[in-house]
């Protein structure tokens, strides 16, 4: 890929997607992928007037290694120095960069059923952090090309011409034209007029309709709004895109009301293993049957990881005429699969989609119905012929949704 737009593309990560300022720490977490891309984007950081940028280097073969090789009791430890690591973030607002570029097979005969009982002893520990910082520092995804990632989704064709594909992908869906920044000055604006347009209706409910067997009716938040594109952090006020690229309009619906099935239709990456043609049944807002092809295994542990795993925390809406569905491309990465297509997440719903929201407690937005998990998984639900229809609060009903393309 050419330098020269390598380096837009470094810049509008740092600029738009954390929008980091002078004096700030930034932490990046990447993979052994791409280290000349990450140095360019660790100087704009520098140029930005970061004062300190640290590079959390990971590496896929021994992240399995050790999910094999550790007990789960030292999978469950968190330590003296993450806790220390977690007190800095909390004291300087870290920014935090994840530049993605994992094999989506990469966690395949790993014992998925240690991994979450890990997970659940160390979220106690993390979770107040997690909480604190809610809101309140710059954070954001970007993708990079990984050769196992971009072979997956090219088969058959030599590794460099896969990555090279790859790099052509990412940088056209994220806007990586001959001025990406004002691109996405526009594209958050656009975005932001959806949003509007939403809200001003007032919905209590979406109705989804899909020939595919999808069949399902979820409840909005009385004081929840839809948001997308950029968000302001509280306390400094920074305007920052947390995903690049972002297709996206969303809230966190009401716990406790969506009844219906939803049927996927793409298939779901989760913990480095890939669920596929799969469909989930809800009732009372909670998944009460799954049924997956391939993986249904993981997809039931996923669902019970805890009380909230099984409800829903993100209700998001995407044309099918998206950027990255007409690439035609499946990625088998959220990051990229969710802005090509409606979805739903089970898990942790999003406090910042509700009115108000900063002068609630945390407790006080669960209480309103916000949902809590340690996780939040998305799952792609759009299709070319769905149908949704908003329920207004005087029972007026709205086309939103009309062939898989918004209608308003
Ligand atoms: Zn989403």
């Amino acid at each position: 890929m050419q330098k020269e737009r390598l380096q837009k593309y470094a810049e509008l990560i740092v600029k738009c997607g954390l929008n980091v300022k002078a004096g700030q720490e930034v932490i990046v977490r990447c993979e052994l992928d791409q280290p000349e891309f990450v140095a360019m984007v660790v100087e704009e950081c520098y140029k930005c007037g970061a004062e300190r940028v640290k590079v959390e280097w990971s590496y896929m073969p021994i992240t399995k290694l050790s999910y094999n090789y550790r007990s789960l009791e030292s999978l469950s430890d968190f330590t003296e120095v993450e806790k220390a690591e977690w007190e800095r973030k909390l004291d300087k607002l870290t920014c935090m960069l994840w530049l993605d570029s994992d094999d989506p097979d990469g966690l395949n005969g790993t014992d998925s059923e240690k991994i979450a009982k890990a997970n659940v002893a160390r979220f106690p520990f993390i979770k107040p952090y997690r909480e604190a910082l809610t809101s309140k520092y710059q954070w954001c995804i970007a993708a990079v090309p990984g050769k196992e990632w971009a072979q997956k989704i090219f088969p058959g064709i030599p590794a460099d011409e896969a990555i090279e594909k790859l790099w052509e992908a990412i940088l056209s869906t994220s806007r990586v034209d001959d001025d990406p920044i004002a691109a996405w000055k526009k594209h958050n604006e656009n975005l932001a007029r959806h949003c509007k347009l939403l809200n001003d209706f007032n919905l209590v409910s979406l109705e989804y309709k899909s020939a595919n067997g999808t069949d399902f009716k979820v409840g909005l938040n009385p004081i929840g709004k839809f948001v997308g594109g950029g968000e302001t952090t509280l306390g400094k006020k920074i305007y920052f895109n947390p995903n690049i690229p972002s297709e996206e309009v969303f809230t966190s619906p009401m716990r406790g009301v969506a009844d219906g099935k939803v049927v996927a239709t793409k298939p779901l990456s989760y913990q480095g293993k890939l669920i596929e043609n799969f469909w989930m049944r809800f009732e009372n807002g909670k998944v009460v049957e799954v049924y997956a092809e391939k993986n249904q295994d993981v997809l039931e542990k996923m669902v019970s990881m805890d009380e909230g795993a099984a409800y829903l925390g993100e209700v998001a809406l995407i044309a099918y005429d998206s950027p990255i569905n007409n690439t035609g491309i499946l990625f088998y990465n959220t990051l990229f699969d969710e802005n090509a297509s409606c979805h739903l997440a089970v898990g942790r719903g999003f406090n910042e989609c509700l009115h108000g929201f900063e002068n609630m407690t945390v407790e006080e937005c669960h209480k309103a119905g916000i949902n809590e998990s340690m996780i939040h998984v998305d799952f792609m639900i759009g299709s070319k012929d769905m149908d949704i229809v908003g329920v207004t609060k005087d029972g007026k009903r709205v086309q939103i949704f009309k062939n898989g393309n918004w209608a308003i």
